[in-house]
């Protein structure tokens, strides 16, 4: 399969990985829109929020709890982070393989525009 984040999973594309476990993986966005902007993956190819499923159910429960963990490790837990899943065209997603951008580390105006 043609997907960039499939090939960071893989190895095949390297990346700067803050977390990974069987189940998914956090590593830096390439462009950071923040201080600490980390995006994190599950390691099964889903395509977006479009594509999940009942299956899916606890994969996604454990992708909000270490996105927290990810926070406090980042230590922007006390000061506030923001996480974007961004889904479809007007969405803005590009990468079409579900993923979490945690941001954190400067204020973020709400609504984001
Ligand atoms: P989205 O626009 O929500 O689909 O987000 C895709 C994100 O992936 C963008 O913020 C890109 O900067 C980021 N990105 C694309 N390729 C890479 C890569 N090889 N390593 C890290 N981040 C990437």
């Amino acid at each position: 399969m043609d997907c960039i984040f499939c090939k960071i999973v893989s190895g095949d594309i390297p990346s700067d990985k803050v977390y990974e476990d069987d189940k998914i993986l956090a590593f830096r966005d390439l462009n950071p829109e923040a201080p600490e902007h980390v995006l994190v993956i599950p390691k099964e190819h889903i395509s977006s929020l479009n594509e999940a499923n009942e299956t899916h159910l606890e994969l996604l429960g454990y992708i909000q709890l270490k996105l927290s963990e990810i926070a406090k490790k980042l230590g922007v837990s006390d000061s506030g982070y923001r996480v974007v899943a961004n889904t479809g065209d007007e969405g803005g997603q590009t990468v079409h393989h579900l993923h979490y951008h945690l941001l954190g580390g400067r204020f973020m105006q709400w609504p984001p525009g």
